[in-house]
């Protein structure tokens, strides 16, 4: 059993399957490159500590989802649950910002939390995440929003949503935090023990709780909206003005607050109609106080993350993204002995062009090559005889038209050309 089943929360991405990853990773290129953004890989696994500080250790993520444990020179290390605070680290450690700024760095990989596995969450999950350091224009934050929704529109995705908020700077939250407090202390009888615990040291994590008792007594809470000190109405009635601008949709909801503590400011989250409850596809926002957190100067800063298996999720039930069906561009007929050897020097001369090229490995007939052929759906097929051999031809079948011609064997041009032609 334990041989032959994944652990628990896991994907194999198998081929017929890895075809539509491999078409989102191209879009997500694209749309990086257009927005300026660069590509940035960090370790699989980092310092414990990196994320207690980064991410907050009243987060569920740092309470309880990280795989954390210890290597045999005794040290704390985390598989990364998230991509934002590795690449922070990774953005001061490299220095990166002593050039031009912003800076605009992209990731995409694979994420670990020990979260309760169902469709849509899972212990291995993939992200792809942008971060622009060094703005605090909010226009960037438009642009940071802008982004996904390009990506999800050239995937051919609809049905999304996007739902918006700002949760201010450290003061305004000051006075935001002690009318929480003030709010939930009376009802703390009916709040999860996760959330009693949260309630003097971050009130604000109570509001993110998915626990439901926990989300009834939320949901009549005090509204951040109403706690925002000037610069922070002034930021956000701008994010909202280049929104309107820009023609780009969203919804108002000042109860979003999101599950990391690093935010401040613009908040976002992108949902899709076509899941159901793990609706959300991505989610982002402002961060201007986490590079200072983490030991570099202090840097505004915003990004946003992909989760890049709900946008497959999402696609599939679209009945989006299919994947081509190509086949080898061409299939290498032999009736064994010196035809055999000349297949396999054929075969690995045009699979050094760069050719997809098939041949028969257990000496099998005629027929059963040619059904070989067909099923794994050959543009071309070529019969080595041993007659033809002996004149240096060979016969090329389009399968397509059932044509024939025969082809010169002495030099590949010909052949090279008939058959790439037809696999590009
Ligand atoms: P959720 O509210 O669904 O738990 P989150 O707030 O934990 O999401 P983030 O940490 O902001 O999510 O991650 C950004 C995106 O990554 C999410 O919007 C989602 O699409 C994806 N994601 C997060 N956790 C998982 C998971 N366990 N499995 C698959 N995708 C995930
Ligand atoms: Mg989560």
């Amino acid at each position: 059993m334990a041989l032959t089943s994944r652990p628990r929360g896991t994907n194999d991405i198998i081929p017929g399957e890895i075809e539509l990853w491999h078409e989102l990773e191209e879009k997500i290129r694209q749309v990086c490159h257009a927005y300026g953004y660069k590509e940035l890989r960090t370790p699989m696994f980092e310092h414990t500590e990196l994320f207690q500080r980064g991410i907050g250790d009243t987060t569920d993520i740092v309470e309880k989802e990280m795989y954390t444990f210890v290597d045999r020179g005794k040290r704390s290390l985390t598989l990364r649950p998230e991509g934002t605070a590795p690449l922070v680290r990774a953005y001061i450690e490299n220095n990166l910002g002593s050039g031009a700024l912003p800076i605009k760095l992209f990731y995409y990989g694979p994420m670990f939390r020990y979260e309760r596995p169902q469709a849509g969450r899972y212990r291995q999950f993939v992200q792809f995440g942008f971060e622009a350091l060094g703005s605090s224009d909010p226009l960037l934050d438009v642009e940071a929003i802008a982004l996904p929704l390009e990506l999800y529109r050239s995937c051919g995705l609809s049905g999304f949503e996007v739902e918006l908020n700002s949760i201010g700077c450290a003061e305004c939250r000051t006075g935001y935090r002690n009318a929480l407090t003030a709010y939930f202390e009376p009802q703390a009888a009916k709040l999860c023990g996760s959330c009693q615990g949260r309630l003097h040291r971050n009130p604000l994590r109570l509001l993110d709780c998915k626990v439901e008792s926990c989300q009834a007594v939320a949901k009549d809470a005090p509204l951040i909206t109403e706690y925002l000190c000037s610069d922070c109405a002034d930021h956000f009635s701008q994010v909202q003005k280049y929104l309107d601008k820009l023609d780009i949709r969203y919804t108002l909801n000042p109860r979003l607050v999101r599950g990391l503590d690093y935010y401040t400011r613009t908040v976002f989250e992108v949902t899709s109609s076509e899941l159901g409850s793990q609706n959300a596809i991505g989610a982002g926002g402002r961060y201007d106080g986490l590079v200072q957190e983490l030991g570099g100067k202090e840097t505004p800063a915003v990004g946003f993350a992909v989760g890049v298996d709900r946008l497959v999720l999402a696609l599939r039930n679209q009945g989006k993204l299919q994947p081509s069906i190509s086949g080898p561009a061409v299939y290498l007929v032999h009736f064994g002995g010196e035809t055999k050897e000349k297949a396999a020097e054929i075969a690995h001369a045009l699979r050094g062009r760069g050719l997809w090229v098939e041949l028969d490995l257990g000496d099998r007939s005629i027929k059963a090559q040619m059904k070989a052929a067909n099923r794994l759906n050959s543009q071309y097929v070529l019969v080595i005889g041993e007659e033809e051999l002996s004149q240096n031809q060979a016969v090329l079948r389009n399968m397509s038209d059932g044509q024939e011609e025969s082809v010169p064997l002495d030099e590949l041009e010909p052949l090279t050309k008939i058959v790439g032609a037809c696999a590009k």
